[in-house]
């Protein structure tokens, strides 16, 4: 057995996740493993050099739905397709999302017990996949909202029971649905879903088996709700009531001092068509985000990707370049769609940061992002676990990348 090819790549820049990282952009790779970070290609290395370009960490998506392909009605088809038909849209679904740089994604919200064989399968499977976490189906109330993926309870025990057939299941985390949510007619997006007592019951019962808990919440009081019941993270947090919007600084102020991350579910691609409706919805969301990065809440990137046809499952450096336009600095963003991303999965020291002994996931971006926000969207290539997966026919055009190629041969000019 030979030991796996080392590969060098280098780049004008690097970012690790957190800095721009010591020495020189190069990151060596053995193997699944980035093994250094900074130095000097050792002669023995293939070199695979992009020049104008930027190595970053593979890009974590918090928030996706692989089940989800954008229409309107696609939850409630989930309902009537077999187990194999979904199972085969999430794994297209996921195969987007990598070659769109997302290397890691948390499935928050799967039809009945799918998302744990699927991801399984994606693990093990011959093709290459994005790391993926699942919640399965989200905890509901009957006829609340996402009630048809067949997580609905009603009563604490029951809640307590499905935490617990979600654990036996496999699942990663447990997805909440404290409030109604838009995409399930009839279910009520101004009020919390669940009681105190039933929230609260949820949330033991799922630390005890030590799984994490998120929580969908669109109003304040679900927020607050969520807060108070001691959830580990909530999703879209608009603080919407009665068609507008109240954003409660008190509140944003325990969500910060209890680290509770906050996924506001941003992220669009730049020629989808936004709803006037929709467009005036974020215009003022948008401020609402900007008071949580001033306030110190822990901020995190995920799209709700399937959601709606402007996120697709490959749009998560949007939701970076969204968190930059909305003051945090480009750095900062980055790492809220790297570093504190894959903290928030639970798997800081493994994945999110371009340090030796981390997962070899990484992206290659033209241009600069740290001064340029807008090139985190301009992938070009990536590498999931060591195994190249992308390697766009652009970086061919470079006359630096033919020179430093070590082992001869003419490089394959691929058509994209
Ligand atoms: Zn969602």
């Amino acid at each position: 057995m030979s030991a796996a090819r080392l590969i060098a790549l280098v780049a004008d820049r690097l970012f690790t996740g957190s800095d721009p990282g010591p020495g020189q952009a190069v990151v060596l790779v053995r193997g699944d493993r980035v093994v250094a970070v900074g130095e000097p290609p050792p002669a023995a290395a293939e070199v695979i050099e992009f020049g104008d370009a930027t190595l970053l960490p593979g890009f974590v998506d918090v928030h996706a739905h692989l089940a989800l392909d954008g229409t309107p009605d696609g939850q409630d088809r989930l309902a009537v397709m077999t187990d194999e038909q979904v199972a085969e849209r999430m794994a297209a679904a996921a195969r987007v999302a990598l070659h769109g740089g997302v290397t890691t994604l948390r499935d928050l919200g799967a039809p009945r017990l799918l998302g744990p064989s699927v991801r399984d399968a994606l693990a093990t499977g011959s093709v290459p996949a994005p790391r993926v976490l699942v919640a399965g189906a989200p905890i509901t109330v009957p006829g609340g909202h996402a009630h048809s993926l067949g997580g609905a309870v009603t009563g604490a025990a029951e809640a307590r029971a499905k935490v617990r057939e979600l654990h036996a299941a496999g699942v990663d985390v447990i997805k909440v649905m404290a409030s109604g949510g838009r995409l399930t007619p009839g279910s009520n997006t101004d009020r919390p879903q669940f009681t105190d007592a039933e929230l609260t019951a949820l949330v033991d019962e799922a630390h005890g088996l030590g799984l994490p808990v998120t929580a969908h919440a669109y109003p304040p009081a679900a927020i607050d709700q969520a807060v108070r019941c001691g959830v580990d993270g909530i999703e879209h947090c608009f603080f919407s009531v009665d068609g507008g919007l109240a954003p409660d600084l008190e509140l944003i102020d325990r969500i910060a001092e209890r680290g509770i991350a906050v996924c506001p579910t941003l992220g669009l691609v730049p020629d989808w068509p936004v709803p006037p409706g929709f467009r005036t919805f974020l215009d003022v969301f948008e401020q609402v985000v900007t008071q949580l990065y001033e306030r110190g809440v822990r901020l995190v990137a995920g799209v709700d990707s399937g959601a709606l046809p402007g996120k697709p499952h490959d749009a998560l450096p949007h939701a970076v370049i969204e968190f930059a336009r909305l003051g945090m600095s480009p750095a900062q963003a980055i790492a809220a769609g790297t570093r504190v991303a894959a903290e928030t999965c639970g798997l800081a020291g493994r994945v999110g940061v371009l340090a030796p002994g981390h997962a070899a996931d990484v992206v290659v971006v033209l241009g600069d992002p740290l001064a340029r926000i807008d090139d985190a969207a301009r992938v070009c290539f990536v590498m999931a676990g060591g195994t190249v997966v992308r390697d766009d026919a652009v970086r061919a055009k470079n006359p630096r990348w033919r020179a430093a190629r070590v082992g001869g041969g003419e490089p394959a000019v691929g058509s994209g």
